[in-house]
């Protein structure tokens, strides 16, 4: 999914040419990391490495040969990198897919190892150049889950920027096309506006309408301008050109317009009132069901600017509640995490192929008695649940419109 409002991406701002060769190079580079870094697992996963131990010229040869693959392989990823996030730098699953790979390369490799070949990991990643091996694989996830990290922050920034400036989320039927108006009364607390006080109500209509005169919302009495727009302009004898609504008589439109309209005193008579707020008589209508008010509500552009005021002011305390929370429970979070790690290690002793899969074990005592390490982790599950906050922001207003 694209996270961004324009569509233009990188050929917004450099010439295709550029693309195509940035896109050329991405490819390259991709595939020279990718073939360094099979190599140095071939390397590691045939016993090649750790066959050395005990040779010393053997084991100076493939330390030299470790190093001197690892500096290109670094380069490459270098240029993948960079090539990757301006190719990228747009789609809101590149920053995770990073992280993801970030995070293999950091635990889950050392886990295959130790799930997989059992009582042959410590052999095989023994010896200096098995050890410098692995730091290069740590150093690429660092690597790669730096970007990771900024991307994912990035998306999630222009996702709230999006929820509450786009066009993306509230696709609308009723008032669609309606221009913004300026001469607007505002409201002190933008989300407690009222429907007078937002961008859509227009001045020619509002001075006579029900709605504005009861000084109450037309979404709260299920009837507005949206849903009778023709008739309104009808009864005014506009002329002003409008997209028409599809509306009909049996789908129980009421032409509040109507009471607005001078010359037509019999169909004024014939509309059916109820006493709202301040004395002000609201119209009612028998014909239609409340979940069919409901549902013009919902896919009305006054009651999405209303939703979209709301999720202005929910998103960042919502995703910035995650990283609060943590923060604060710190310790907490620790222990839980050092439970669900346990959980695992359990879990694959017990799935373990070889019957030796406690020796995993290492690993979740490495992570979890390792501050930096459960630092780093916590950071990437903080960054998912935020994520994931947000998209239940979103889904609450835009989808289910709580
Ligand atoms: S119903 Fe329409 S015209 Fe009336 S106050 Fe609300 S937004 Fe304005
Ligand atoms: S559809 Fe709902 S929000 Fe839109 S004008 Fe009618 S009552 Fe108001």
């Amino acid at each position: 999914m694209r996270i961004r409002q324009s569509n233009e991406g990188l050929s917004g701002i450099i010439s295709e040419q550029a693309e195509d060769l940035i896109k050329k190079i991405f490819q390259l580079a991709l595939a020279a990391s990718l073939i360094l870094f099979v190599y140095l697992m071939y390397g590691l996963f045939s016993g090649d490495l750790a066959d050395v131990a005990g040779k010393p010229d053997a084991a100076k040869h493939a330390l030299a040969v470790v190093a001197q693959i690892s500096n290109y392989l670094n380069l490459a990823l270098v240029i993948t990198l960079v090539t990757s996030i301006l190719l990228y730098y747009d789609e809101s699953v590149y920053g995770f897919s990073l992280l993801g790979i970030a995070a293999f390369l950091a635990y889950g490799l050392q886990f295959s190892i130790d799930l997989l070949f059992a009582s042959e990991a410590p052999r095989l990643t023994s010896g200096a150049a098995s050890k410098s091996l692995l730091h290069e694989v740590w150093l690429m996830a660092m690597m790669i889950g730096a970007p990771g990290i900024i991307m994912v922050v990035r998306s999630m920034f222009v996702r709230i920027l999006e929820g509450r400036q786009g066009e993306d989320l509230t696709a609308v039927q009723y008032g669609k096309g309606v221009a913004r108006e300026d001469d607007v009364p505002k409201a002190a607390i933008p989300i407690l506006a009222k429907c007078w006080q937002l961008p859509f109500c227009r001045a020619g209509i509002r001075k006579n309408c029900p709605i504005f005169l009861a000084k109450t919302r037309c979404w709260k009495e299920r009837v507005g301008c949206m849903c009778e727009e023709n008739i309104i302009m009808l009864a005014m004898g506009g002329t002003e050109a409008q997209t028409p609504v599809n509306m009909t008589k049996e789908m129980g439109f009421v032409a509040i317009g109507d009471i607005l309209a001078k010359n037509n005193e019999d169909k004024r008579a014939s509309i059916q009132t109820r006493p709202g707020p301040h004395g002000v008589r609201i119209p009612v209508n028998p014909h239609i069901t409340h979940e069919q008010q409901k549902y013009r509500c919902n896919n009305c552009i006054i009651y999405n600017e209303h939703q979209r005021l709301k999720y202005s002011f929910f998103s960042v305390p919502v995703t910035l509640c995650v990283p609060v929370v943590v923060f604060w429970q710190f310790d907490a979070v620790r222990a839980l995490l050092t439970t669900v790690l346990q959980g695992i290690d359990k879990l694959v002793a017990h799935l373990s192929i070889s019957g030796n899969g406690g020796v995993s074990l290492d690993l979740s005592r490495q992570i979890a008695g390792s501050l930096p390490i459960e630092t780093i982790l916590i950071i990437c599950l903080v960054l998912v649940l935020m994520t994931w906050a947000q998209r239940l922001l979103e889904y609450c207003i835009f989808t289910i419109k709580i």
